[in-house]
């Protein structure tokens, strides 16, 4: 396959970094090389396919062989490298994952927004990531986006031992909330720093124009009250090495699989779970978060959808693992089914009250 015509290497390029997205590296390098994030993507090839000439936000999920071979050609990348930055290598061990990869590569590039446990962009971030680990490079154009913050099962950073964060401390919007459609929100705008927020400020009513991106560093102290504790951190460190590419693929599919019913099964019924295995911010956190929830149906806030609140889907994911781990399964889960079920069932329903 031979480079598309005119299309050159830059002078200039940037080496990623571990874990990072497609997005994130493309904001670093735009950010390098002066330019905006939207020319940079029309330089490299990732706009070719949008009949409107964007950078759709499903090359965050999976990028055609030609997509790689351009993009890794002009940024003088391996395209093994630029595969990892997307969600593909994910697909083996997180279903939703699978899903989203199989529907962009159908065509349906739109319908990857309807799996309530993958987020359309990067919904999440940690701080203390994006701050950067104290070299040159990451000084000046910031830390990695990672493409594991699409996940909403990822919900702490172990190393900086976090929650991720959604909002900017700012404008108070959840991060990438302009433009969910595309690879970054206002792509246009060159000069604004990879780790700050280009979520559009408030709509000009006159001119109907937006002002500028927001800019505010996401850099910043921890916006969450608590800190995730060791048997957090020890769940997230267990999701996290499921999701690791080279270990089995079988045990990770299924682990994930029953985790996300379950975690359905657990929204619908909550109170009646809360006291299993949580602690009491967490399932005070939870249910403020279904009872605000209710009724809404914002495809990111639905009820049996992961919350993009880091704390609080970290609550709902501990209880529902605590049940997983439970000697009998279906004894845990009696309690959960409803009980003129139980009856018919035949158990006497006094040993579950
Ligand atoms: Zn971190
Ligand atoms: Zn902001």
């Amino acid at each position: 396959m031979p480079m598309s015509p005119g299309r050159r290497p830059f002078g200039l390029s940037l080496d990623p970094l571990e874990g990072e997205s497609l997005a994130g590296f493309a904001l670093r390098l735009a950010h390098r090389l002066h330019i905006s994030p939207h020319e940079l993507a029309r330089l490299t090839g990732l706009t070719e396919q949008d009949r409107l000439g964007r950078a759709r936000a499903s090359l965050s999920t999976r990028l055609t062989p030609a997509e790689i071979k351009n993009f890794a050609a002009t940024t003088r990348l391996d395209p093994r490298e630029v595969r990892a930055m997307t969600l593909e290598p994910l697909a083996s061990r997180y279903p939703p994952a699978a899903r989203s990869v199989a529907n962009v590569r159908a065509g349906n590039v739109y319908s990857m927004h309807a799996d309530r446990w993958l987020f359309p962009t990067t919904a999440r971030y940690c701080p203390r990531c994006l701050a950067g680990d104290g070299s040159d490079i990451q000084h000046a154009h910031g830390g990695p986006w990672q493409i594991l913050w699409r996940l909403p099962v990822v919900f702490a950073c172990p190393r900086h031992e976090v929650f991720l964060e959604h909002l900017c401390p700012r404008c108070q919007k959840p991060v990438n909330f302009s433009n969910r459609a595309q690879l970054f929100p206002r792509p246009a705008a060159s000069g604004v720093h990879p780790a700050h927020c280009r979520t559009s400020t408030v709509r000009d009513t006159k001119t109907g124009r937006h002002d500028d991106p927001c800019g505010a560093s996401l850099a910043h102290d921890p916006l969450h009250h608590h800190r995730p504790g060791p048997g957090l951190l020890a769940l997230q460190r267990k999701i996290l090495r499921l999701l690791r590419p080279g270990g089995p693929k079988q045990p990770a599919q299924q682990y994930f699989t029953e985790l996300i019913l379950l975690a359905g099964l657990v929204m619908i019924c909550w109170p009646r779970v809360q006291a299993v295995g949580t602690t009491r911010q967490l399932a005070e956190a939870v249910a403020q978060h279904l009872a605000i929830h209710e009724g809404t149906d914002s495809p990111l806030y639905r009820s049996t959808g992961a919350p993009v609140d880091a704390f609080v889907c970290a609550g709902l994911l501990q209880v529902t693992d605590r049940l997983l781990a439970a000697d009998d399964l279906r004894e845990a889960l009696a309690a959960l089914a409803p009980e003129e079920n139980r009856n018919r069932s035949g158990i006497p329903p006094t040993r579950h009250l």
